[in-house]
């Protein structure tokens, strides 16, 4: 997943909580063997060969995970769309390198979540429109971070924090107390922004800062807006709290495509959401249920 693992969790014997840590790093591997769009052999790989020429079936965790991605799609308006891949794929950040314009002006038509058809029945996918691509980044963290929570919870664990990159889920407290998560400041990467006392709780950070690179002034980053293929400018970071990993990890990415007021609207519109929102001047915003009581 390219991204730092971090396992903290709460046990009373020694060599039972090194094994729960083990099983979260081997739950980890497996999920990015299998949706690496960077591994040859992993079934998202698959998927972006075969699924444009013929429906593809396909493993129930892959199916479920794009079908979730499809609700959020429909639910933004097309701002979260795994499909952004279909451009995504020319950029390079390492190397500095973004999509030439003419590959751009091909491959921009690509981008549609409504290319995609699941057959829930034949649990297979098929694109409808060739050369378009998938690419699960902007969910995938969450739901090994979920998977790893359950897995946890599966041997009796209460208390743990797990993390990948910026999306953290946390069940329990730590001991009476709460976890002390930051976000951190988008332009200085020795500084938190903000600290968090957390618990039981999901958060999710996307921002400008993971992935990118600047050529003629202008920062070129991961998080790509569907209708441009070029990257998000409006935000410089947005966090989501939640109840799980792989809907606040989606939601943040979204929220960062929609932008302040557009994302705040998303995010108020939905039961079990809030955010924190650094916008392009560094000023910070909070959703209604986080402000404090007047
Ligand atoms: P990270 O923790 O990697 O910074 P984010 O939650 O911020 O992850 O998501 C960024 C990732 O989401 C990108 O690296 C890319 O894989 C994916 N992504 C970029 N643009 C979109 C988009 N419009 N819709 C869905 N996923 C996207
Ligand atoms: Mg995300």
């Amino acid at each position: 997943m390219g991204t730092a693992i971090h396992v903290e969790l709460w046990h009373t014997d020694k060599n039972t909580a090194e094994k729960n840590i083990q099983r979260v790093i081997t739950e980890m591997r497996r999920i990015d063997s299998l949706m690496s769009p960077y591994k040859k052999d992993s079934e998202l790989s698959y998927i972006n060969d075969q699924a444009a020429k013929h429906p593809v079936k396909i493993s129930a965790e892959l199916f479920n995970l794009i079908q979730q991605s499809l609700k959020i799609s429909k639910l933004s308006n097309g701002a979260f769309d795994i499909t952004f891949a279909s451009v995504g794929q020319f950029y390079d950040y390492r190397k500095k390198s973004q999509p030439t314009k003419k590959e751009l002006a091909s491959n921009l038509k690509k981008i549609n979540y409504k290319h995609i058809k699941l057959n829930k029945k034949n649990q297979t996918i098929f694109f409808t429109q060739p050369g378009t691509k998938i690419d699960l980044g902007g969910i995938a963290k969450g739901h090994a971070v979920d998977r790893s929570i359950q897995i946890l919870q599966q041997h009796g664990i209460t208390q743990a924090m797990v993390s990948a990159g910026g999306d953290t889920r946390i069940i329990g407290d730590k001991g009476g107390r709460p976890w002390y998560v930051g976000i951190r400041h988008p332009r200085d990467k020795n500084k938190s922004a903000v600290i968090l006392p957390l618990s039981q709780t999901a958060i999710s950070t996307s921002g400008d800062y993971e992935r990118y690179f600047i050529k003629d002034n202008v920062r070129h980053h991961h998080i790509i807006k569907p209708s441009t293929g070029d990257s998000a400018r409006e935000l410089r970071s947005v966090s989501i709290l939640g109840s799980d990993s792989t809907t606040v990890d989606a939601l943040s990415t979204t929220v960062f495509i929609l932008g302040l007021n557009k994302g705040m609207k998303l995010i108020s519109e939905l039961p079990n959401a809030e955010a924190i929102i650094i916008d392009n001047n560094g000023l910070m915003y909070y959703s209604t249920g986080l402000k404090p009581a007047k």
